[in-house]
């Protein structure tokens, strides 16, 4: 399947199967808002209790707290938001749209290194166990030309970043002969600072000192309270507080589906070091997030590292895992080394110490942060990209039939199990709710009598629901059900009481929290 149709058709099977909808759609939806419906819900719950117990329960020295989305406005001119959190726009004059400027030269490299993996792919071909990447990739013409490209246009972009010069990366999109995907032309506006910051006012007196910020991240939540963690728990150095919760960015692009929104969740965690450990902590915590995505089971070759081109002023390190979404390889999350750039701003602007007393080394120090970074809405949308399959399906007649499937792994599964009665007569939907309400207690359960028991079957494919159980007749006589398995399709007869022991120990949490610690 091409991926631009992947990611079409998830966007209008989230609709149709309640996993997400368009924000206020009755009067036409608010641009890159969305609201999750009654599945999304629950996978998005499922997918933050995996992050919070892996970081909060597996981790004696994190804990995790819940930050109000409001603050105090000089937190934003301390964080250096007011002043830099802004992304360079360029508008097109003849379709009429905008851009981000350092978007329009990314993709252009990654359209110049798209043209290299093409030439490699084809020498694996030709070449099979014998080739040598390496050696390839210093001697093959079109790939030194096409290197050559990438690294100056990469020289200049991140010269161009690092002095703010606008006038420089309008140059670059012109030099790169950059046209508008909708116009074709090469028409451009100036490049200008756009902040990303919403604003909104404080109290009824509409007055210059009232305007406080909607929080462009979760992070400073941490921050401010790192000292009040450390004290009422007394933490010691190193450790970690963890937080989810919304944020708030009015993108300037925003037209990938939940991949970026102008409403949207973080999970963050700033883990505490001393000066001149930070590096080692960062490689350690690396490792550590990507095992997580990898416990997930899926292809290990859709996660990657990326290293940052510029890195930010107050940072010594900086990595992004990125996922190969529909639209290619992008950040998924940010891993960053931001030195002691942020509790020594706010011991700055607050006036009251940030220091950290170590009683090993007897001394006082701002400590550095190593902090993890990841889009909620962008893990759902992974997992959607990686769970949605469309099978083709052999029948006994020899004929084939066709079935969706979301193969999300089970412990995150929206419902973990569905009970069916055949039949909606002779006892059967009673002894199926008396099943429902014994197992509702210790798994998300949901009964269905609607509909053949085939098309109720697919449904619950549709849903990723790794296991149904039909009451039929049987079941009244000696209390067995058939259990069916999302994946394989296959059917067992099982008394009644083993059912609860399947579906615990196959869709259980703890499944995925024992691969990753
Ligand atoms: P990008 O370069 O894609 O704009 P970023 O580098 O600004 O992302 P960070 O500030 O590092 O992102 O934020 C941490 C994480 O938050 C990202 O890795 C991403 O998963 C998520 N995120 C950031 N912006 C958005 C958004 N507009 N919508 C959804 N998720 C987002």
């Amino acid at each position: 399947m091409a991926q631009e149709d992947l990611l079409k058709k998830i966007i209008a099977h989230s609709k149709e199967y309640g996993f997400i909808f368009q924000s206020s759609e009755i009067y036409d939806g608010l641009s890159a808002v969305y609201d999750y419906g009654q599945y999304g819900a629950e996978l998005k719950n499922n997918i933050k209790k995996y992050w919070w117990d892996s970081m909060v329960r597996l981790h004696e020295n994190i804990v995790g707290i819940d930050s109000a989305i409001f603050m105090h406005p000089t937190v934003w001119k301390a964080s250096g938001h007011v002043g830099a959190f802004n992304d360079p726009l360029i508008d097109n004059k003849d379709s009429k749209k905008r851009y981000r400027a350092d978007v329009l030269i990314e993709e252009h490299l990654a359209k110049i290194e798209a043209k290299i993996d093409k030439e490699i792919e084809k020498a694996v071909e030709k070449f099979g166990a014998s080739f040598d990447e390496p050696q390839f990739r210093a001697t093959n013409q079109r790939v030194i030309a096409n290197q050559e490209k990438i690294d100056v246009i990469k020289k200049r972009f991140v010269a161009a970043l690092e002095a703010d010069n606008l006038v420089e990366i309008k140059n670059i999109i012109e030099d790169c002969e950059i046209v508008c995907p909708i116009s074709g032309s090469k028409n451009w506006t100036d490049v200008r600072q756009f902040n990303l910051m919403f604003e909104t006012k404080l109290g009824s007196v509409t007055d210059e000192a009232n305007i406080i910020y909607l929080r462009p991240e979760t992070a400073q939540g941490i921050f401010v309270n790192y000292l009040n963690v450390q004290k009422s728990g007394r933490m010691k150095i190193p450790f970690g507080i963890a937080q989810i919760g919304k944020a708030f960015r009015n993108e300037i692009v925003a037209r990938q589906f939940i991949f970026r929104m102008r409403e949207f969740e973080q999970m963050e965690m700033q883990f505490f070091v001393r000066p001149g450990e930070e590096l080692k902590w960062f490689e350690l915590w690396k490792a550590t997030r990507l095992k997580w995505h990898n416990g997930l089971g899926f292809d290990p070759k859709k996660y990657r590292f990326h290293n940052h081109d510029k890195l930010a002023h107050y940072a010594n390190a900086a990595v992004d895992i990125e996922f190969e979404f529909p639209m290619g390889f992008k950040e998924l999350e940010g891993i960053h080394s931001r030195t002691d750039f942020d509790l020594s701003q706010h011991q700055k602007f607050s006036g009251k110490k940030m220091q950290y007393f170590d009683p090993e080394l007897n001394e006082n120090y701002v400590p550095f942060v190593i902090e993890t970074s990841i889009g909620l809405d962008r893990m759902f949308l992974s997992i959607l990209s990686n769970a949605y399959d469309e099978e083709t399906i052999k029948q006994e007649d020899g004929k084939t039939d066709q079935r969706i499937v979301l193969r999300i792994p089970p412990e995150l599964a929206p419902v973990k199990l569905a009970i069916l009665p055949l039949m909606k007569k002779d006892g059967l939907p009673e002894k199926a709710t008396q099943i429902l309400d014994e197992l509702k207690y210790e798994v998300n359960c949901i009964y269905e009598e609607k509909d053949s028991i085939g098309k109720r079957y697919r449904r619950q494919d549709a849903i990723g629901t790794p296991y149904c159980i039909t009451v039929d007749h049987e079941t009244l006589e000696n209390n067995t059900v058939t259990l069916r398995n999302r994946d394989t399709m296959e059917q067992e007869r099982i008394p009644v009481e083993k059912v609860k022991q399947i579906v615990v120990e196959k869709t259980s949490m703890t499944n995925l929290l024992k691969k990753v610690n």
